[in-house]
């Protein structure tokens, strides 16, 4: 049983859902997570997850995100860890838009609630749900302090060459045209953790960080900072992702109005219906994985069209930072796809980029090394957590005062 404060309590809450963590710094151990699905529709689904045992109710009712964080709260005092035994030190809040405003993880006061509010048109779909979980859990936890980590923050450091888009002027400074980038928690923590894998201070590495999980972003790191990344104005830019396309001539947007199609059709086919997903029909890696496994044309088309994607980023960050330590895999298929790791890097040995076959295949959860000893980059594989970054990030406010 703990009595001082060493725990955090993570969320996440999107359109639909409310995704929850409670972790010990302590310890850096998760006691209990969970999700609350289908917020506003005909029964939510819950998921609660305290050390082994993970239960789970369907058609919960549950209107809002007022609701889903009763439902929560309701888990943790029936199937466990009791939230008296384990003292919060801070909520840490993810926010998906920061704009410029917000290069680090800030208190949540009233003012961060106006500045996020007035950001919504830069993130439509996200920063409205974001801001309703903070306004639940400023209500549930009146006395606790409320952290928000930015998912843009970390990509606030890319100089001025690198995010602006040659575009018209009042685009830029009228509308805050610009890239911003997205999955800034993730580039940071797997950053610092290859650098730690890398056994060399973040300020001496150069990094390309590939997180390729349903949305798919690359970034260039060096001295632990951000000098590019993948994902611009919107998630849609950079690589090929489950349902979003990645890179594309903007030409197209013109093209296809001119033939008739909305702007909102245009908007659902590149957010929900592209990518892996217009590639295949499914928007699961696996799948793709299993089609090139089994010869579909379709499936190895579309591994090709992303393991080049990727592989064209690395050439162009390895110059960007002039000069390459390693180059990181992470998320759900970075982490899991040897097949799709050995593509994306194939035929570099010119450049010192060598994926080891043994290495790469091998079973493993842990930070490790998929390139050959000595080899001049290294590439690795570094399992992300950006549960306990937010965590970590809101501790270190909270401490900071
Ligand atoms: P997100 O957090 O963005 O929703 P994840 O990081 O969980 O996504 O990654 C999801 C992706 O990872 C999916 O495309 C899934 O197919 C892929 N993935 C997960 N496990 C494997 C695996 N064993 N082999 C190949 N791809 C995998």
């Amino acid at each position: 049983m703990t009595t001082e404060a060493t725990c955090v309590l993570v969320i996440n809450a999107g359109s639909s859902s409310l995704k929850y963590q409670l972790i010990d710094l302590a310890a850096e151990r998760t006691l209990a997570s969970g999700l609350v699905e289908r917020i506003g529709e005909n029964g939510a689904i819950l998921t609660h997850t305290c050390g082994d045992e993970r239960h789970a109710a369907r058609d919960v009712p549950c209107a809002s995100h007022q609701d889903a964080f009763a439902l929560a709260l309701d888990a943790f005092a029936t199937h466990g860890p009791a939230l008296a035994d384990h003292p919060l030190l801070a909520v840490g809040h993810r926010v998906v838009h920061g704009g410029t405003r917000f290069s680090a993880p800030t208190l949540v006061t009233d003012e961060l609630i106006a500045v996020v509010t007035e950001l919504i048109p830069l993130a439509p779909l996200h920063n409205p749900p974001n801001l309703e979980g903070i306004k639940v859990a400023r209500e549930v936890f009146p006395d606790t302090p409320q952290v928000a980590v930015f998912d843009t923050a970390f990509h606030q450091s890319i100089p001025d060459h690198a995010y602006t888009y040659a575009v018209p002027r009042t685009w830029r400074e009228d509308l805050g045209v610009r890239r911003y980038g997205f999955h800034g928690t993730s580039h940071a923590y797997v950053s610092r953790a290859a650098a730690a894998a890398l056994d060399r201070p973040a300020a001496d590495v150069k990094l390309v960080v590939l997180h390729l999980g349903n949305g798919a972003s690359a970034s260039a790191v060096a001295s632990g900072r951000c000098i590019d990344t993948s994902m611009g104005m919107t998630p849609l830019e950079g690589l090929v992702m489950g349902t979003r396309p990645g890179d594309l001539d903007p030409g197209l947007a013109g093209y296809l109005m001119t033939a008739g199609l909305s702007p909102q059709d245009y908007d659902r086919a590149l957010n929900k219906e592209s990518g892996l997903k217009g590639l295949t029909g499914s928007n699961d890696n696996r799948d793709v994985g299993a089609g090139v496994a089994a010869g579909e044309p379709d499936a190895i088309l579309a591994r090709g069209v992303t393991a080049y994607r990727i592989k064209k980023y690395v050439g162009a960050y390895a110059f960007a930072l002039g000069g390459l330590d390693a180059v990181v895999f992470t998320a759900g298929a970075g982490e899991n796809d040897a097949a799709l790791r050995a593509q994306s890097l194939a035929g570099l040995e010119h450049f010192g980029i060598v994926v080891d076959p043994d290495r790469n295949v091998a079973p493993s959860r842990a930070a490790r090394f998929i390139s050959p000893d000595g080899a001049p980059v290294a590439v690795l594989v570094v399992p992300t957590d950006e549960e306990l970054e937010i965590a970590r990030q809101a501790a270190q406010v909270v401490a900071a005062g």
